[in-house]
């Protein structure tokens, strides 16, 4: 199948998933996780015209950011992608990974934060950062405990460089898609009380939630970006 009938069928499934749930289809956006691809199949999924791409680790989507970012200027049907940086970050990778990706979607510590804020506040910018929350409790998954999400709020609330766009999690594998459900609403009802708490002087919109196994419970549950790697670009044999 070539990106673009993937990219139909991922979509076709998104709609239908809205219809069911009463949301517009505008409200869900699509970041294609590239990291178990080359350059040539990104390529492919930005003359697709999607253009959001999420990688988790500078180390291997350096080469490709740079091919990008180099044909962005000499080809049109590529475009100027926007990148969402997926993965944990280490602290010493923030130099590497502000101002080149829009978005950060593992914002999970004090420290990083920080270290985020002084990097934006070098390059005169402002980055909007999805705090990521372990809803499902699993040892193996990074963020913050959901009972400590208002407290590290608090502490990052007076950053001018870094903004709270969202919340993010990971739900488990689940053989049964469903029985990811309580996670993704768990993450809904934590940004609805995160938002009549009142600690932030803005409004935080976004969940981003949903990978190629689950993805249409957590349109379902309120998903604003779908962080969808294998079903929409495949992988390829030795890329990670
Ligand atoms: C790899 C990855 C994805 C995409 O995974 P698929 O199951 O292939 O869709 C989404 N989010 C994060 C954080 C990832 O590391």
């Amino acid at each position: 199948m070539s990106a673009a009938d993937r990219l139909h069928e991922v979509d076709r499934r998104i709609t239908e998933a809205c219809q069911r749930s009463g949301r517009e289809r505008s409200e869900v956006g699509v970041i294609a996780v590239t990291k178990y691809v080359s350059a040539p199949a990104v390529f492919e999924v930005l003359r697709t015209g999607l253009k959001h791409l999420g990688e988790n680790r500078w180390q291997n989507a350096e080469s490709k950011w740079r091919a990008v970012e180099e044909a962005s200027v000499s080809d049109p049907a590529v475009g100027q992608a926007v990148w969402h940086f997926i993965g944990s970050l280490q602290t010493n990778k923030v130099k590497e990974v502000v101002g080149r990706f829009t978005y950060i979607h593992s914002l999970d510590r004090l420290s990083l934060a920080k270290a985020i804020d002084k990097q934006a506040e070098q390059l005169g910018i402002r980055v909007p950062c999805f705090v990521q929350v372990n809803v499902s409790g699993e040892d193996s998954k990074h963020g913050l405990a959901p009972g400590g999400l208002e407290d590290f709020i608090r502490q990052i609330a007076d950053f001018q460089h870094l903004e709270v766009a969202g919340l993010m999690t990971m739900a488990p594998y689940e053989a049964e898609p469903e029985a990811t459900r309580p996670v993704f609403r768990g993450l809904r009802e934590l940004r609805d009380k995160l938002n009549a708490s009142g600690l932030l002087s803005y409004e935080v919109k976004h969940l981003s939630m949903g990978m190629s196994n689950d993805f249409d419970i957590a349109v379902e549950e309120g998903a604003t970006w779908l962080r969808l790697g294998s079903i929409l670009v495949g992988k390829e044999e030795g890329v990670r």
